[in-house]
């Protein structure tokens, strides 16, 4: 019989730590990752047979919950007629044509395949339009891992990045500045000295890389006062947010309006599918418009389009998000009662269908506060949930996603779990 545990030496003889992506190797939380086989609607199974109530979604593209029967559908009709073809189609225009009308920001977008390739192409796209070649981003922030984006604060506060992967050059990082989140006077600072070096500043507008942390409306009108100021791109990063904390994503609820938006994850419908887009005359910088160079032999994939329509259209109905946010702030309100009720420091919160969960006594504010929560107690924490059946994202910097397929009973049996691990931390 399989095991988990066989299974991952198994993986670690030709697969790099096991794992095609860091995080799933379970290396800040310790122990054996679980290997799925099988997923279906708010429920995974593992390798050994063992049911999990799921809270990762595959990072966030699952709002419909796992193989949603719509989805399904789409993708094996669109896989009949075959997987491929580098050349247009009709139903891109269809998912361009509804991400422009959902989002008024986006006049324009190009459908990528990743993440990475939307935030990298949307860098390139901003230096090529302004000229510039400095970018801002903030601590704690991640944008996919584009050499320029992976870079850490230097010390002090107002400093040019330091590599934050071996293989990053030095020449590179140094043309990325790394500052606080929700540090207006850090922001306002920066942009007085270097403003017009700036060619965009990059941010995860709800962030949900370093758990969940939301930013003031005093910085979010920050953000868009010095980019207006200085002529630099006000990108936000809605890879995440994007269609998952509400039907007009985090600049909805904002009430802002970037120059430029990437998303992914949930506009592919778990298919390999991102998109960069936003106001007309910088798309048009593009090739073949424009001199700036961008590219995909998969861009576009009819299969990865179907998906990514299929999903977009459910989320599109009444009262979506309302449902789903609903769930989330039942999720964290049962779950700081459980956790008052084992006399554990804890916090939570949740935008639309994405939440935090702290080891500490309030939200945190900045990539500081969060490391300043009790991360080995989430760690124990993480473990006897899954004991208890429930998968969590295995690392105290990752936010959870519910999704539509999470019924009353799921959300009860988790907070039931949840009582009983909280009181074994006590134990
Ligand atoms: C996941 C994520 C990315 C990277 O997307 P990939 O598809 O993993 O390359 C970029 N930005 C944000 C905000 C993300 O959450």
């Amino acid at each position: 019989m399989t095991s988990n545990q066989s299974l991952f030496e198994r993986a670690r003889q030709h697969i790099p730590g096991g794992v095609n992506s860091p995080v799933r190797a379970f290396g800040s939380v310790g122990g054996t990752p679980v290997f799925l086989a099988k997923g279906q609607g708010a429920y995974v199974w593992d390798s050994e047979g063992r049911r999990y109530v799921d809270y990762v979604g595959s990072w966030g593209p699952l709002i419909l919950g796992h193989a949603h029967p719509a989805v399904i559908e789409a993708v094996q009709q669109a896989a009949v007629n075959g997987l491929s073809f580098g050349a247009p189609t009709e139903a891109e225009i269809e998912l361009a044509d509804l991400l422009c009308a959902r989002l008024p920001s986006m006049q324009m977008v190009r459908l990528v395949s990743s993440g990475t390739e939307a935030t990298m192409s949307a860098l390139r796209l901003a230096r090529g339009y302004t000229g510039r070649d400095k970018i801002v981003k903030f601590e704690g922030c991640y944008h996919g891992h584009a050499d320029s984006l992976l870079v850490k604060a230097g010390s002090g506060l107002l400093t040019f990045g330091n590599p934050s992967s071996a293989g990053v050059p030095a020449a590179v990082a140094n043309d990325t500045i790394v500052l606080p989140y929700n540090d207006v006077e850090a922001l306002k600072a920066c942009f007085d000295a270097h403003g017009h070096e700036i060619a965009a500043l990059i941010v995860e507008p709800i962030a949900g890389n370093m758990n969940l942390v939301q930013p003031s409306p005093a910085f979010v009108a920050a953000m868009r006062g010095v980019c207006d100021q200085s002529g630099a791109l006000l990108i936000y990063d809605e890879v995440m947010t994007g269609f998952r904390v509400g039907a007009g994503c985090a600049q909805g609820l904002h009430g802002i309006t970037p120059d430029l938006t990437t998303l992914g994850k949930v506009v592919g419908g778990g298919m390999p599918l991102a998109a960069f887009g936003g106001r007309r005359e910088v798309m048009e910088k593009l090739a073949p418009l424009g001199p700036v160079y961008q590219a995909g032999t998969l861009s576009g994939n009819p299969v990865a389009v179907a998906a990514g329509l299929a999903t977009m259209k459910l989320i599109g109905e009444a009262g979506f998000f309302d449902r789903l946010a609903a769930k989330a702030t039942q999720l964290c309100a049962g779950l700081t009662e459980a956790a008052k009720a084992a006399g554990e420091t804890f916090s939570a919160q949740s935008v639309g269908g994405m939440f935090g969960v702290y080891f500490s006594a309030h939200c945190p504010d900045s990539y500081a506060d969060v490391m300043a929560s009790d991360r080995a107690r989430f760690n124990r924490f993480f473990h006897a949930m899954l004991e208890e059946g429930v998968y969590l994202a295995p690392s105290a910097f990752e936010a959870g996603f519910v999704s539509s397929a999470h019924t009353d009973d799921d959300l009860e049996s988790t907070l039931s779990a949840a009582g009983r691990a909280f009181a074994r931390l006590k134990a």
